[in-house]
């Protein structure tokens, strides 16, 4: 008689098996007991060495075919007392006792236990669930459930080729170079799992194409599930991890096992009663079933507890950089009147959301902990305005400020706009301008008067963030789209005045981002919102179109009226790579739509330009002649005419939501009707939703939150560049719940000593933790 075990542990309290065999012998020789489970009885054995021991010896009876996993784990005990004592992940422990040392070249990042585990698969296929070979697509992986119907050794070309029969009776052959014995090992008539790269044999003869897939894995099929799906030794579900040549990831798996096998028990930092209340596996399972899971349910479950740490290390993050900031100097005395006179001298009055956020950096700017706020707001909110009345109360008050622009272009635009606005509220403020084009002597004389305090306000680019660039006693430091800089360079910004101050800090950004997200990348900063566009604005109405001809038209009857246009193409020039043929350039627009429009000026700005050649460019579109301004997304941030009624998008299916709403923002900047033409044909669904979703809306939140939805992608962090963040497998639609009680917890879970590691380990020098 074979009777098949499976043999597994919840250490550590017990040895627990199941299978089909009778349970009694365990139950006599080991002193445990028969359990009824979800899946039938099993028999729980006390958790001891003897134990191991004893079921070893046992088990070395020829009756009993043990699978390798369980056989090593139970060897492990038996030969390492000490393995039953916890045993942890080990941070910085390298693999060189373990095969990982026999681990590819292009797993060199793997170096510790740790960077182990947490190498995660990309995605798995799902054993129990099996394709049929008519559904099977060339060079994709593949699952068949089926009949052998031959089995041979071919010693003339030295192959052994196993043909199956899938359900519908099709076939396809599993060949194997060499490898004779699995000829005799599989025969006719056996139910068998079969899963590799799928690919097709053509008959060089007669070109007759045959289903096959080499080298696969072959599975006998032992037993059925309740639910009928096909059973197999091993785990039901295949990992495949993120690299090239998928079929070498055995070496991984392999490292994996051995590691994960031989450890009985994770250490947990979380306590059991708060597993228990949101129903999270232990560690332990979460890792092993990370990796090898019988089913989607164990790979749910245990992304859900990965995510839930990844979360909980970052609250702990957000909530101790917090505490830094919040250790500041000597309170301030802050003088709203120029502000005041400012906002009186604007030819509007601003909306409600202008007023409060006003109210609420007023407050922050006389607190004595330092600001570090950000203003989100969508594109045309009216930030540059509350900026700048921030800006005048730092100066009137005492103290210098900065001003960060993320190009040239967007830096003198600030500079010339903030110089206008405060002269026509008749205010004596020196502003400058400091880019990477101020050189020689005038670049010398501004920071000899900017450290001597004779400069009020710089404006700037990042050349504003280096050591050289020193204020005399700076109070408040703007940085605009602010999404397009790291944390690095925003933190580089905050310079310590030479009495030791730290200014404060007014990020902002016209990147909308649902609330979830922004608190998990910007959970160390108060956020204010500007939710609300001056009435005077009409909404701008959006098109979407395969072609261009009704944007032509449009353009021509705006330029007429005496509007501007812009129009936007995904590259700078045409390509010759076959992908990109059907994708327009800005260069050969710019002279297509010269052509189609002798009488107008037609402006080119990509940035492939020279700076100076650019700034000219941009100036005439906003000053002079250009009347129709064909560029690249560059101009994504910041330009402002709000002369420009209609927008143009080529091949707008290319875009994100996020860009393409950027874009659009571009226009419908004054009181006049504004129009945007997304032109493209929809190659994904994605891509139409996308397009939809623009069409449908002009708000900027509910685009963001549309985004997300459709993405349901961590993908965000790299837009955002956050720079903070260990998010691997947390995801901000699946795992929102999470998040919650992620927040509530830090504060306890901060104080488990692992955690603790865990968090200054990943975090390094960005988190103060006692
Ligand atoms: P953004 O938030 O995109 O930086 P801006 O500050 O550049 O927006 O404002 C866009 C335009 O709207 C500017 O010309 C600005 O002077 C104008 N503006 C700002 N606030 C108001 C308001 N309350 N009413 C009317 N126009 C306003
Ligand atoms: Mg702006």
């Amino acid at each position: 008689m074979t009777a098949e075990y499976i043999i597994s542990t919840d250490a550590p309290r017990n040895i627990i098996i199941s299978g089909e065999g009778a349970l009694k012998p365990f139950v006599d020789y080991l002193d445990g007991k028969i359990i009824e489970s979800f899946n039938g009885p099993i028999c729980e054995v006390p958790f001891t060495q003897e134990n191991a021991t004893k079921l070893r010896t046992f088990l070395k009876g020829k009756d009993y075919e043990i699978p390798a996993r369980e056989r090593a784990v139970l060897k492990h005990l038996a030969d390492n007392p000490e393995a039953l004592e916890d045993k942890k992940i080990r941070w910085n422990v390298k693999l060189t006792d373990l095969s990982a040392n026999k681990l590819p070249k292009k797993f060199a990042k793997i170096v510790t236990e740790w960077d182990l585990v947490h190498y995660f698969p990309l995605r798995y296929l799902d054993k129990s669930n099996p394709q049929k070979v008519s559904e099977l697509v060339i060079g994709q992986w593949a699952v068949i459930a089926g009949t052998v119907i031959s089995s041979d050794f071919n010693p003339a070309h030295n192959f052994t080729k196993i043909v199956i029969a899938d359900v519908t009776g099709q076939r396809i052959s599993a060949t194997f170079f060499r490898q004779k014995w699995l000829s005799w090992k599989f025969k006719p008539g056996e139910e068998v799992l079969l899963y590799g790269n799928y690919s097709e044999y053509v008959n060089k003869k007669n070109q007759n194409r045959f289903p096959q897939i080499s080298n696969p894995s072959l599975d006998k099929i032992t037993s059925v599930s309740p639910a009928g799906q096909p059973l197999t030794q091993g785990y039901g579900m295949l990992p495949i991890y993120p690299q090239k040549s998928e079929d070498r990831s055995w070496q991984l798996k392999v490292a994996q096992e051995d590691l994960l096998s031989s450890i009985v028990w994770i250490e947990d930092p979380v306590p059991e009663a708060i597993l228990k209340k949101y129903d999270l596996p232990n560690r332990t399972e979460a890792y092993k079933n990370i990796h090898f899971p019988q089913d989607r349910v164990d790979v749910e479950r245990a992304r859900r507890r990965i995510a839930f740490d990844e979360f909980v290390r970052l609250q702990i993050y957000i909530q101790n950089k917090k505490t830094e900031h919040d250790v500041r100097t000597a309170s301030r005395k802050a003088d709203n009147q120029w502000s005041d006179d400012f906002i009186a001298s604007l030819p509007f009055s601003f909306t409600n959301a202008q007023a409060r956020v006003t109210e609420e950096i007023r407050e922050d700017l006389k607190s004595n902990t330092p600001m570090n706020r950000l203003l989100q707001g969508d594109v045309g909110s009216g930030k540059t305005e509350l900026a700048s009345a921030a800006v005048l109360t730092t100066v009137k008050s005492g103290y210098q400020a900065a001003m960060l622009a993320p190009t040239d272009i967007l830096a003198n635009q600030l500079h010339e706009r903030l110089d206008n606005t405060f002269k026509k509220a008749g205010l004596d403020v020196n502003v400058a301008l400091f880019t990477g084009k101020v050189l020689g002597k005038k670049r010398k004389q501004l920071l000899e008067d900017l450290e001597k305090g004779d400069i009020d306000v710089l404006v700037g680019t990042h050349t504003l963030t280096q050591d050289y660039v020193k204020f005399n006693n700076l109070g408040l430091a703007v940085i605009d789209e602010q999404h397009k800089y790291g944390s690095e360079q925003r933190t580089a910004l905050k310079k310590e005045n030479p009495d030791g101050s730290v200014p404060d800090m007014l990020a902002m950004s016209a990147t909308p981002i649902p609330r979830t997200t922004s608190q998990v990348l910007y959970g160390d900063m108060d956020v204010s919102i500007v939710d609300e566009l001056p009435a005077e604005r009409l909404p701008i109405q959006t098109f979407w179109d395969e072609t261009p001809d009704v944007a032509w038209a449009k353009i021509r009857e705006e330029v007429e009226a005496g509007h501007k246009a812009y129009v936007v193409a995904a590259l700078v020039e045409d390509s010759d790579k076959d992908i990109m043929a059907n994708v327009e350039s800005a260069t050969s627009t710019a002279e297509e739509l010269q052509a189609r429009f002798p009488n107008f000026k037609v402006g080119l700005l990509h940035g492939k330009m020279h700076k100076n050649d650019k700034e000219v460019i941009a100036n005439d579109f906003i000053k002079g002649d250009t009347q129709i301004l064909v560029a690249t997304s560059l101009i994504e941030v910041g330009l402002n005419n709000p002369n420009a009624t209609v927008m143009t998008i080529l091949n707008a299916n290319r875009f994100g939501i996020a860009s393409l709403h950027q874009i659009r923002g571009r226009v419908g900047r004054g009181s006049l009707q504004s129009y945007c033409y997304l032109v493209g044909e929809a190659t994904m669904p994605e891509a139409e939703e996308r397009l939809n979703a623009l069409v449908a809306s002009n708000d900027g939140f509910w685009l963001a939150e549309k985004d997300l939805e459709i993405r349901g992608e961590g993908s965000l962090f790299g837009t955002f560049q956050s720079g903070n963040s260990d998010l691997y497998l947390a995801n901000l639609k699946e795992h929102k719940d999470l998040l919650e009680v992620a927040k509530r917890v830090a504060g306890q879970a901060v104080k488990n000593p692992l955690m603790k590691h865990e968090v200054k380990t990943l975090y390094k020098d960005k988190v103060i933790l006692g």
